[in-house]
C-alpha cells in the first residue's frame, strides 16, 4: 500500500559524528579527503610541492571511527600509517564557491586521522589503479567529535600533531596548507555539489609512518581539539 513512510527492506544507518558538548549529531554525507598539502609530506612521498592544483581522493561515510575508540588493523595489509589531519565540517551546500565566501559554509572543525593501507597504497600508484583500497577501507576515518566555528571560529594557523605511545611524530602548522580552507572548498565545489553533511579531510604534515597493534595514538590542532585512537587486532 502506498504510504508517506518510507519503507525499506532492513532499517538504514545513517553515518554520523558528534558534536562537542551538545547533544546533536552531525550526519554525515560525503567524505572527502586533500592529497599533498603540505609541502613537507608532499616532499616525504617523494614529490615536488610546487602548486600543482589541488587533488582529491574519498573515503566512505561508514569508516568513521569516534574518539577513543579502538581502531582494528585492518586486513590485506602489512604498512598501515598515521596521517593526522584536521577536518572541515560542510554546514551549508554550493556550488562554484568562491574562496572568499567558503568560510560561511563551514559548520565546524574536528581532528581526524586519514589511515591508510601504504603497501596497497603505493601498488595501486604504480600500475595506475584507483587508491581506494589503500584509502577507504573499513574504520579508516577517526574523527573527533565537531566543534562548531560559532565557538571557535574559523582556525587559519595553529599547531597539528600525532604522538603515538607519547612519542612525537607528526607535527605541522595548519597555516602551512598549500592549499588553504577556502581554496579547498573553492575546488572541490567545482567538481562536486557540496551539501551540509560533507567532510573534508586537508591532508597531513611530514612525519606520516607505520602503527603496531597496541599502540596508541594521540593528536590534536590547537584550537580545535584532540583525538586518541588505539590499535587494535582485525
Ligand atoms: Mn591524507
Amino acid at each position: 500500500m502506498p504510504s508517506n513512510e518510507a519503507q525499506y527492506v532492513f532499517p538504514p544507518e545513517l553515518p554520523s559524528v558528534a558534536v562537542a558538548d551538545s547533544p546533536a549529531r552531525f550526519p554525515v554525507r560525503r567524505v572527502y579527503c586533500v592529497a599533498r598539502n603540505y609541502a613537507d609530506h608532499a616532499r616525504e612521498m617523494g614529490h615536488d610541492p610546487d602548486r600543482e592544483p589541488p587533488f582529491f581522493f574519498a573515503k566512505h561515510p561508514d569508516s568513521l571511527l569516534p574518539d577513543g575508540s579502538v581502531f582494528p588493523y585492518p586486513p590485506g595489509t602489512k604498512e598501515v600509517h598515521h596521517e593526522i589531519e584536521m577536518v572541515v565540517a560542510i554546514g551549508k551546500g554550493g556550488a562554484d564557491i568562491p574562496a572568499e565566501s567558503a568560510l560561511d559554509h563551514v559548520f565546524g572543525y574536528a581532528v581526524g586521522l586519514d589511515m591508510t593501507r601504504r603497501d596497497l597504497q603505493a601498488e595501486a600508484k604504480k600500475a595506475g589503479r584507483p587508491w581506494e583500497i589503500g584509502k577507504a577501507f573499513d574504520h579508516a576515518a577517526p574523527c573527533s567529535a565537531i566543534v562548531p566555528a560559532s565557538r571557535i571560529g574559523h582556525p587559519g594557523a595553529g599547531r597539528i600533531w600525532l604522538d603515538v605511545n607519547g612519542e612525537r611524530r607528526q607535527e605541522g602548522d595548519i597555516s602551512s596548507m598549500i592549499w588553504s580552507i577556502p581554496e579547498v572548498i573553492a575546488y572541490l565545489s567545482g567538481l562536486f555539489v557540496l551539501e551540509p553533511g560533507d567532510l573534508i579531510f586537508t591532508g597531513t604534515p611530514a612525519g606520516v609512518g607505520p602503527v603496531a597493534r597496541g599502540d596508541r595514538l594521540s593528536g590534536g590542532v590547537e584550537g580545535v581539539g584532540t583525538l586518541e585512537i588505539t590499535v587494535g587486532a582485525r
